[in-house]
């Protein structure tokens, strides 16, 4: 069982302020991974400019996902609720796309606007975003002018619903650091408690506080910060598209390097068995036998199991890479015409031949898998890949549809029956296969 309370240098974290604009959100975050900048991340919300707004968090998990990152702040206001519950709802929706699904995810949320300040709040924050002028992303000064610009900062301070920590979604958050609000250098005093509150309570992640020295520094250089991306709001982005689909694999087989050496076992096995061994020719002959041996890892529609979509899942968090690869290059054309494409993996797999299923419908070979009980998959050093196992309680190999109506998980009905002992049918032969020599195969990502 995974214990998600469980504090470790795996834990990654995640930061979701509860602000209005202006508050110094981007300038303290910016702080923060000027003072990390290997292990903190920080994604903006005004630098996503698609209308897939759930891309904040699909960016902030992309990043979180590197293997040297820690902690990554997502930065936008969430100035309601509503905003605030639907981080969490995406996190819980998305986060095994990116990350494997026994990561543990701490939520730290940082209120930078006490209610009890708030018309301070009003004057300073007006006053730093006139200066700003048009140094963000869509707040520009010069094209909105200044009325403009006031406006949408009324909107958000008359529509704030400060931290409610006693209720839904405010008490979702594993901590909470609640700053003040100072007129002169506010973001330089909620840096540093911000420091002090990690480090209190998450050691692991920040075992010790950066001097005054470099705060300031990392302070300074935020202050300096300039946008790159430019943002229109309400009109739209021009013809920005809603982020496609991402396309999975549809199953992950493991693809036999040594096709003729298998069909030569199988005609060995079958050599004491005339009716057989004249019926395998036959086949064989007429070109009926599967172009392609492979033993299926796991389907999609394992993963509609309970079990199985965990273990569905760390395939893909494993081929996360090739998957995305798979997925740029058929941006253009991702209307789903483009299937059955296959994309090899650098892992393999080991297996030897052990029995012959045959009934009037369908050819299967019992597999056994090399590996032990944390997995069966070899990745490029010769490791066994950890928590990967076959999704398929017999693994095997479909080697030739009789029936050519029949679907290829009537096989694993087939070599299950076989398996299990129930197959005392007269009409399933099972052959034993000389298990000698060991096959290897590659994992492959099928679309
Ligand atoms: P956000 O809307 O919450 O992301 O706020 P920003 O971080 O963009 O801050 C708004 C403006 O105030 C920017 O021009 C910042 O440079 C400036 N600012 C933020 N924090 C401080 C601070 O502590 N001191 C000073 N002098 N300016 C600040
Ligand atoms: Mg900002």
């Amino acid at each position: 069982a995974i214990d998600y309370d469980k504090v470790d240098e795996h834990t990654k974290f995640l930061i979701f302020p509860i602000s209005v604009i202006g508050c110094g959100k981007t300038t303290t975050s910016q702080t923060l991974t000027n003072l990390f900048p290997e292990t903190w991340g920080h994604i903006q919300n005004d630098d996503i400019t698609g209308k897939d707004k759930s891309q904040l968090i699909k960016k902030s998990l992309e990043l979180l996902a590197k293997q040297e990152m820690k902690c990554v702040i997502v930065d936008r206001n969430n100035h309601q609720f509503r905003e605030r519950k639907q981080l969490f709802e995406w996190l819980d929706e998305l986060k095994e796309d990116y990350l494997a699904y026994d990561t543990n995810i701490k939520v730290i949320g940082i209120s930078f606007a006490p209610y009890d300040k708030l018309s301070k709040i009003r004057d300073i924050t007006m006053q730093r975003v006139i200066k700003r002028g048009n140094n963000h992303q869509s707040i520009k000064l010069d094209e909105l002018g200044e009325k403009k610009v006031i406006g949408i900062m009324s909107g958000f301070l008359k529509r704030y619903q400060p931290l409610n920590i006693d209720k839904s979604p405010d008490n979702m958050f594993d901590l909470m650091i609640e700053l003040d609000f100072n007129e002169i250098d506010s973001s330089l005093t909620n840096v540093k408690q911000i420091l002090n509150e990690i480090h209190r309570a998450y050691p692991i992640l920040m075992p010790e506080i950066p001097t005054d020295d470099k705060i300031d520094e990392a302070f300074r250089k935020s202050l300096e910060y300039k946008p790159t991306v430019r943002k229109i709001v309400g009109k739209g982005n021009g013809n920005q598209q809603k982020t496609p689909k991402l396309i999975r694999p549809v199953y992950i087989s493991v693809n036999a390097r040594e096709h003729d050496e298998i069909i030569n076992l199988v005609r060995q096995g079958v050599a004491n068995n005339k009716d057989l061994s004249q019926k395998f020719e036959g086949l064989l002959a007429n070109d009926r036998l599967q172009k392609d041996f492979h033993i299926t890892l796991g389907h999609v529609m394992s993963s509609r199991e309970k079990e199985g979509k965990k273990l569905w899942k760390l395939y893909l968090t494993r081929y996360h890479d090739q998957i995305t690869e798979y997925n740029n290059n058929h941006k253009e054309n991702n209307s789903g015409n483009n299937q059955n494409t296959s994309v090899n993996t650098t892992d393999k797999l080991k297996f030897k031949l052990s029995k012959l299923c045959w009934d009037d419908k369908i050819i299967a070979i019992v597999v056994e898998l090399s590996g032990n009980e944390t997995g069966c998959l070899i990745d490029v050093n010769g490791d066994i890949v950890n928590g990967l196992k076959c999704l398929n309680k017999v693994p095997h190999i479909t080697v030739c549809k009789i029936d050519s109506n029949v679907k290829a998980v009537y096989s694993n009905v087939l070599c299950e029956k076989v398996q299990s002992g129930e197959a005392q049918d007269e009409n399933v032969k099972v052959l034993k296969l000389s298990d000698a020599k060991e096959f290897v195969g590659d994992v492959c990502l099928n679309f």
